[in-house]
């Protein structure tokens, strides 16, 4: 199964022709010399600083960020473009982007070098924090197709986040604030996702940029496009990102939609329940013991070739019984069941028959 969810630095650019040097700012250069660009719109009082693609592979959240730019642009947002200057970095790390890479060219995860600032991504970011002191900043990512929104949940298609300030994790102001925009966004979307949408973990980590920040008092939430059922492009899901991000500015200027922060904490907590696939009726070979009638829960492994994301199927666990749902289930048909699989924790399934079948590969 091939995908169109790579994003990489050049597309990027295309997209930037269309603004001029008085929207289009180049903040600085990553690790391998590539311009890390920002566009400034809007004229309003009011700061937003929004960051996408810190990780490089989680390109849902940019995709909308571009679908939503025209329509905040547009004619008929006269009132959204007074009240607000929006600052945006679409693709934070570049290199990262350009190879489906959740790190930088430094192989470091910049979102937890927000103490260490050691990498010049992560003070390019810091910079334009400190010089823009927004009122709100949108830190976007993608997550994985492993959550429920939920114990026994659905597929947590999206999940938002108020990152703590302190390990106490005390509703400062500027939480109190994202948690009620949280829900008004959660508000927006419940009838189209039920069930669906998730609060991600919020363990205060001081190392991750979106708790640094919240630390330092700003308001601040993290956006995580995730799975929804049989989309691995996320193009569903980028449809839902991008109504979040309306609903959010709707709700940033409509002063009588009135959200409670108490309601944030009934958003249900992203459990880890799901894996891709569970292949049954599967015999496998297991240090050296041909073992029949099992299960075998498979996770995709995102791989970037020749410019497309492919699923390769890689062995989670097995058993006759799995504590796992899966987003697919499938009962291999009698000639496969003779087809002995070797199990190996974190290998691919390398049989060409299995890949053929669930067309994993193109
Ligand atoms: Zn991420």
């Amino acid at each position: 199964m091939a995908c169109k969810r790579y994003y990489p630095p050049e597309k990027l650019q295309q997209f930037l022709t269309q603004f001029d040097s008085s929207e289009k700012i180049t903040l600085g250069f990553s690790v391998q010399n590539r311009p890390i660009e920002m566009l400034e719109i809007g004229s309003g009082n009011y700061k937003v600083l929004i960051w996408s693609q810190m990780h490089g592979n989680e390109t849902t959240t940019t995709k909308a960020l571009l679908d939503f730019i025209p329509w905040f642009l547009d004619g008929n947002q006269k009132t959204l473009q007074s009240s607000f200057t929006l600052f945006i970095i679409p693709q934070l790390n570049p290199d990262g982007s350009n190879v489906y890479s959740r790190y930088n060219a430094n192989n470091i995860d910049l979102n937890r070098d927000a103490i260490d600032q050691s990498q010049p991504e992560s003070r390019i970011l810091r910079a334009t924090y400190e010089k823009i002191q927004p009122d709100l900043c949108l830190n976007l990512h993608g997550q994985r197709t492993l959550y429920s929104a939920g114990k026994g949940g659905r597929s947590a298609s999206l999940s938002f986040l108020s990152p703590a300030a302190d390990i106490e994790g005390t509703v400062t102001p500027a939480r109190k604030k994202s948690m009620g925009l949280i829900t008004a966004m959660v508000k927006a979307l419940e009838e189209e996702l039920p069930y669906s949408i998730g609060r991600y973990d919020g363990t205060f980590n001081p190392n991750c940029v979106g708790d640094s920040i919240s630390q330092s008092g700003t308001a601040i939430i993290l956006f995580e496009a995730g799975h929804f059922p049989d989309d691995y492009q996320r193009e569903q899901t980028q449809s839902y990102v991008l109504k979040a991000y309306k609903a959010l500015f709707i709700a940033l200027i409509d002063h009588n939609q009135v959200f409670e922060s108490k309601e944030y904490f009934m958003i249900p907590e992203n459990e880890n329940e799901f894996c891709d696939l569970i292949l049954s009726s599967a015999t496998i070979l297991v240090d050296g013991n041909e073992i029949k009638n099992q299960k075998i829960a498979i996770q995709f492994r995102e791989t970037l070739i020749d410019e497309k994301v492919y699923f390769l199927p890689e062995m989670k666990t097995f058993g006759s019984k799995l504590n796992l749902r899966a987003h697919k289930y499938l009962k291999l048909s009698p000639s496969l069941q003779n087809n002995v699989i070797e199990f190996k924790k974190g290998n691919l399934i390398e049989n060409i028959a299995f890949n053929e079948l669930f067309a994993l590969k193109n």
